[in-house]
């Protein structure tokens, strides 16, 4: 193992899954989070069932080499390869600076997309009124929140390339949602990208129970839905 692998992190990572598996976020081996530390960009491999990664099962990258994955120090397990997601993960490196990304498979993200974009097109997840939103980066409880939609597609990395045009279109905005899939999160800190996931779901569980209970007249929580 590299001298200059700091273990807290991927000890942190490992625990972060067993949350989000607990919350739905990263069943069947899909999702997880990369966090950024001073000595790279730590990520999990494919395939493994994120509730059960160890520390060992963590790549370190160079994070000075977005262009690519440089790896400085592999995981215990040669056969390992890293995660599918590693490019979405970059693209919030690369154009945010983030210090943290998540991806999350969660039904909620999965259903609120498809209330706004009900073929799986591009498009935007809208709510308004909501105290939760106040646990994102420049929103207040009465602002609107609006939440870029893209096409899902056969392999997680072709999605590089409309994730980043949907970051670019959406300056403000620290999430972009994938059609049928889930939703990327990320943050300055691996907290900020946690809250911040957790506020998101939180809303768009919010547009997809009021669309079943048949509050307000579109897909959309209404801006008297949530206050006090
Ligand atoms: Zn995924």
């Amino acid at each position: 193992m590299s001298a200059d692998r700091n273990e807290s992190i991927p000890e942190l990572i490992c625990e972060l899954c067993r949350q989000f598996y607990g919350l739905g976020w990263v069943s069947g081996t899909g999702g997880g989070i990369s966090i950024r530390g001073p000595e790279g960009i730590y990520i999990a491999p494919s395939g493994l069932q994120k509730e059960r990664l160890r520390p060992e099962d963590i790549f370190l990258l160079d994070h000075a080499r977005l262009d690519d994955a440089h790896v400085l120090c592999p995981p215990a397990d040669s056969r390992l390869k890293i995660s599918e997601c590693r490019p979405l993960f970059y693209n919030a490196f690369k154009l945010r600076n983030a210090g943290a990304v998540m991806h999350s498979h969660s039904l909620w993200a999965v259903l609120a997309a498809r209330l706004f974009s009900p073929r799986g097109e591009p498009g935007e997840f809208v709510c308004q009124g909501l105290e939760m939103q106040k646990g994102l980066r420049g929103v207040g409880c009465f602002d609107t929140v609006r939440v870029p939609i893209i096409a899902n597609t056969a392999r997680e990395a072709e999605l590089t390339t409309s994730m980043a045009a949907a970051m670019q279109a959406y300056p403000n905005v620290d999430a972009v949602l994938v059609a049928g899939h889930g939703v990327y999160v990320w943050g300055e800190t691996w907290a900020q990208a946690k809250t911040q996931a957790e506020c998101y779901d939180y809303l768009f569980r919010a547009a997809v129970e009021a669309e079943r209970l048949g509050l307000g007249s579109g897909p959309g929580v209404g801006p008297g839905v949530g206050r006090g």
